[in-house]
């Protein structure tokens, strides 16, 4: 049930965060019109402190509009909801955790920053938002539009699986599809804009706001005991760089202490530009890193607009960033499916990172661990398949 809000947004301002020059949020905003970089959403947290509380948050709505007080300034007839967020963490056989994004509208964790960012959108009053998308981007965003009544124009890779495809052409979006990677679709996507809202990832301030809902779910359904570590599955960078703006406000909030756990990003070895430059030691991915496929389309991103950034929340964590192969993926699903999950190729992929990680001495058997599947796999059935003559299915 959706119900009245129960808090309002504290927002202040939003900050570039290399130049730090400011920005209201009354207007429409990309990257900084100074020096390129990403906006970040700052609030009032002395005056949130005050109804963002652990009892304060007890009876509201199970959603991630939950965290009113630190999302961003929407009237509440604009806010475009279906209920998204407060998905189960469930405990697998070995101990670990899971927190599970297959359980949430459009079937991935896409759905929470494009559910924010649409209805930021609307309130501002755009009407027609476009993004170039590895599918699941696409899919949200297609999902809310229709929801709140905009237009959605979405770029996609030819190698998007095709359920994705129709799903945004089921909600009513324009598909594009280009041959290439997700920048190939970008780089499309701004020679034919007409009009349109770019809400690239982390080109626009307020998919990381949503996102970051990650990171408050992750504290509130643990007690705010977090996890000692939390392995993620990373493409362009927003559920990492969401996370950890979101334990940096649990923080200012006085929700946690200065405690934080240890990130690791995971990646497909056809495509590893973050663990590269991060085995490497350099700040930056490299610009030239080339492209590869695999079948862990989200994860295909072979230059993140916020490469540095990612790089850099992995180092202050003490954490680390680790390749796996298809093989791998199809493993860690068919692993994760005999407990019950479904799981995205790129949600697998944290158990077979996380596998690595054990034998690499990176992660304790004994530490609390938290792998967070981002999506379903009912969006990825071509990735499975059944023998002639059994019952028994297998992945190849
Ligand atoms: C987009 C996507 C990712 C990568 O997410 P980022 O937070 O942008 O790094 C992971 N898993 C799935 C299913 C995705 O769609
Ligand atoms: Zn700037």
């Amino acid at each position: 049930m959706e119900r009245a809000t129960e808090a309002t947004t504290t927002i202040l301002e939003v900050r570039c965060v290399s130049c730090g020059k400011g920005f209201s949020s009354g207007k429409p905003l990309g990257t900084c019109p100074d020096c390129g970089s990403i906006l970040s959403c700052r609030y009032d947290y002395e005056k949130a402190k005050e109804t963002l509380t652990r009892e304060g948050l007890r009876g509201r709505q199970k959603s991630l509009w939950r965290y009113r007080e630190v999302l961003p300034d929407i009237a509440p007839p604009n806010v475009v909801t279906l209920g998204e967020g407060m998905t189960p963490i469930v405990t697998l056989m070995s101990g670990l955790l899971l927190k599970d994004d297959g359980l949430i509208p459009t079937g991935t964790f896409k759905a929470r920053g494009m559910a924010v960012a649409v209805s930021k959108a609307k309130d501002l009053g755009l009407t027609k938002l476009v993004v170039p998308s590895a599918g699941n981007a696409g899919a949200a965003l297609a999902c809310y539009a229709a929801r709140g009544g905009l237009a959605a124009r979405v770029f996609m890779p030819t190698e998007t699986p095709q359920s994705i495809v129709k799903e945004c052409v089921q909600f009513g979006a324009e598909v594009v599809q280009v041959d290439g990677n997700i920048g190939d679709a970008g780089a499309r996507m701004r020679t034919q804009i007409d009009g349109y809202f770019d809400m690239s990832t982390l080109k626009e301030p307020y998919r990381l706001e949503g996102k970051k809902t990650m990171g408050y779910e992750i504290a509130e359904q643990t007690g705010f005991e977090l996890p000692g570590a939390i392995v993620y599955p990373t493409g362009g960078g927003t559920g990492l760089l969401g996370m950890w703006k979101a334990f940096d406000e649990l923080e200012k909030l006085g929700l946690i202490g200065n405690e934080r756990p240890r990130m690791f990003s995971v990646q497909s070895e056809a495509c590893a530009p973050i663990v590269a430059s991060f085995a490497a030691g350099k700040d930056v991915p490299d610009p030239d890193y080339p492209d590869g496929t695999t079948v862990a389309v989200g994860l295909r991103v072979p230059r993140p607009f916020a490469g540095r950034q990612m790089v850099s929340v992995l180092r202050a964590s003490k954490g680390g960033a680790i390749s796996v192969s298809d093989s791998e993926i199809l493993g860690a699903m068919k692993a994760l499916a005999g407990e019950g999950v479904f799981a995205c190729p790129e949600g697998a992929a944290t158990l077979a990172g996380y596998q690595r990680l054990l034998d690499a001495g990176s992660i304790a058997r004994s530490e609390k661990v938290l792998l967070y599947n981002t999506g379903t796999g009912l969006k990825y059935l071509d990735l499975v398949r059944r023998t002639p003559n059994s019952r028994q299915g297998f992945i190849v």
